[in-house]
Parts: structure tokens; sequence; C-alpha cells
């Protein structure tokens, strides 16, 4: 089984009909998807009528997703994203509405556990450093963990008594050798890495390996409707520094 794996999508239509495409022509079987359709970018609703609409989709619900069905406060939030999510809350038609709610939070399957941000606290917690890593690793029981959130891909990995993170620079593929691995698969619309490329990844099951992918996106197209909408300034101009 070969899964594109992606998170993060923030509403970024252009940013996400790149990386699907790219996963189409990689003939991927599945998809797994860690969260966060909706918040910060223009298009919630095309985005989630596009990835609900993926054959073999296993996906789990972001803190953003939480926020725009009313299941987490919006105190949580920075002011940016406040305001960017009491827009998408007026603009999110009612089925999709339907669709975030019967997201889970957390899912295991086969070999690896899905989360947006960690297994201790799924929705919420930020996985940065190799110390966040290690306190989450006894709240999972596979070898793998796939997570988003942070919108910046690592490795992160246990063999005997040592750890090793890693962050993913642009594309990068390798075995997962480790007893248990932590993967973030970084954003589809809002990369915080240095990086303002859509981030995304193939998992190779039965090879036990992994491929990440950056891709080059319509950003100006994003902008420009971010505008139109009135999404704050600071939201539009940091999708171009990727940071
Ligand atoms: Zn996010």
């Amino acid at each position: 089984m070969r899964y594109g794996l992606f998170s993060d999508v923030h509403a970024n239509w252009e940013a996400l009909t790149v990386v699907l495409t790219y996963l189409e022509q990689e003939n991927v079987d599945a998809y797994l998807f860690c969260g966060d359709i909706v918040g910060y970018g223009p298009d919630p609703n095309r985005c989630a009528e596009k990835i609900f609409s993926l054959k073999n989709l296993i996906a789990v619900s972001g803190n953003h997703d939480l926020a725009v069905i009313g299941r987490k406060d919006l105190d949580w939030f920075n002011p940016t994203a406040q305001q960017s999510l009491s827009w998408t809350t007026q603009q999110l038609k009612a089925r999709n509405r339907k669709l975030l709610q019967k997201l889970p939070s957390i899912q295991t399957i086969s070999n690896f556990t899905v989360v947006h941000g960690s297994a201790r606290q799924p929705s919420d917690e930020y996985l940065f450093t190799i110390t966040d890593c290690l306190e989450t690793l006894h709240y999972f029981s596979t070898p793998i963990i796939f997570c988003g959130h942070t919108h910046r891909p690592f490795w992160f990995f246990t063999r005997g008594e040592e750890n090793y993170f890693q962050n993913i620079e642009n594309e990068d593929s390798f075995q997962l050798s480790g007893e248990k691995n932590i993967l973030n698969i970084g954003s589809v619309g809002q990369p915080r890495d240095g990086n303002r490329q859509a981030c995304c990844a193939i998992f190779d099951q039965e090879k036990n390996a992994i491929k990440f992918k950056r891709l080059e996106y319509d950003l100006a197209r994003t902008q420009e409707k971010m505008l139109q909408a009135q999404l704050p300034a600071y939201l539009i101009e940091r999708l171009a520094s990727g940071v």
C-alpha cells in the first residue's frame, strides 16, 4: 500500500490542487490527512469538498477544524487566527460542517497512528523538539505516528537507547529504521519552515519508506483571494515567506 500524506491545508485551494495532482500522478492507493482543512485561507468549502471526495481517505480533525464547528474556544487562538476562523465559520456550508463534525481526532490503521498534534493531545499539542517527542512516546503503541500542526516537517525516531530528530529540508527520502517513528508531514497551505512551497509525502508501507516532496503553486492567486475576502494582511504576507 502506498499512501499520499498531507496536512494543514488551511483552505488554500491552489496549493491543495497541486499536491493532489502530484499524488494522483504518483498513483497512491490511499490518502492520509493529518488535519486542518480550514482556517487562514480563502477557500474552506472548496477544499473541504475536494478532500472529502478522495477515495480511501483516512483523516483526522485539526484544531482549526474543531474551532469552526464550535468544539474549540476561539480564545485558544491568536488574534489573526481568530479573525480568519470567524470569517470561515460564516462561510462554511452546512454540509461541510457536518463532514467536519464526523472527523475523529485520532486513528490507528495497521502499523501507524494518525493525529494532528500528538498522541498525548491529538488536536492541540505542538511537537517542535526531541524533548517534546520523547514526552509523547508512551501515548501510542504503533511503530509509526504521523502528525502535522507545527507546519514544519521532521522525523524523530528511537533506536535502542538513542533518539534522533531531524528537520526535513526540502525533499528527502528515507527508510523508517527506528523502533518508534514520529513523522511530521509539514503543511500544504501555509508552510512555516522557511520554504513557501506546498509540502506532502508518500509512505510506502511494504518498503517502510517515506519520500517528502515540495511543490510550487500559484501563490499570487491565493493572496489575491485573501485580499478580496479581507483576511488579515499578516496571513497574506506570511504565505510568501513560508514562516
Ligand atoms: Zn495548522
